[in-house]
């Protein structure tokens, strides 16, 4: 099983660490060439806008949209999940409107646990997990809404922040950043969860 992370920019070292513990085979994604042969992508933590704007200089639009479409599990922490959502809030005027994979049928708003409380860490109940997971939450977004086919994972004081949609998931909170491997191995659950995708 290869298992890739977009690593344009952001904290992708950090995943592939994670993953490496785990004995996965993990390639550094950095043109879209890279993705043949993967059967799962992570899209890290960063700053979306810059990582849009890199995801169209090197052209990963189109090869990333197809590589959902063969089948390949995606999983995106807190700018990478924004990059996954059908509609982003809270994008800077000076912008207007910002691209994204939509691939969760899901409205994230971006930056929206406050400014005051940029950064914070908390015990998460998570469906499927017996003890809290560590969750860091560093200028997160909040999944402000889903749509019928998405399922509902986690929330924090009644704000959704983990969810799931066929082979695709998202959480707002890094747990990368923890020394906590759980959510890792629930994404490759999902990646082993159908037969190896077409290269
Ligand atoms: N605030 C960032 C953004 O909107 C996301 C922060 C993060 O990934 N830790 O892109």
């Amino acid at each position: 099983m290869n298992i890739g992370i977009l690593a344009l920019q952001g904290a992708f070292r950090e995943h592939s660490q994670m993953l490496r513990q785990l004995g996965v085979h993990v390639r550094e994604v950095r043109l879209p060439a890279d993705l043949v042969g993967l059967s799962g992508l992570i899209l890290p933590g960063g700053e979306s806008t810059t990582m849009t704007n890199l995801m169209t200089s090197y052209g990963f639009w189109e090869p990333l949209a197809a590589f959902a479409a063969r089948g390949g599990a995606i999983w995106g922490t807190c700018a990478g999940a924004i990059l996954l959502a059908q509609n982003i809030q809270g994008v800077s005027p000076h912008l207007g409107t910002q691209r994204s994979l939509g691939l969760l049928d899901m409205t994230i708003r971006r930056n929206a646990f406050g400014r005051q409380v940029d950064s914070f860490a908390v015990p998460l109940d998570v469906q499927g997990l017996e003890k809290p997971f560590p969750a860091v939450f560093i200028r997160a977004p909040i999944i402000e809404s889903v749509g019928p086919e998405v399922e509902i994972l986690a929330r924090h004081d009644d704000q959704i922040v983990m969810v799931q949609q066929g082979r695709v998931m998202a959480t707002s909170f890094h747990p990368e950043l923890t020394g906590d491997t759980r959510l890792h191995q629930h994404f490759l659950g999902l990646v082993t969860a159908k037969a190896e995708v077409q290269a």
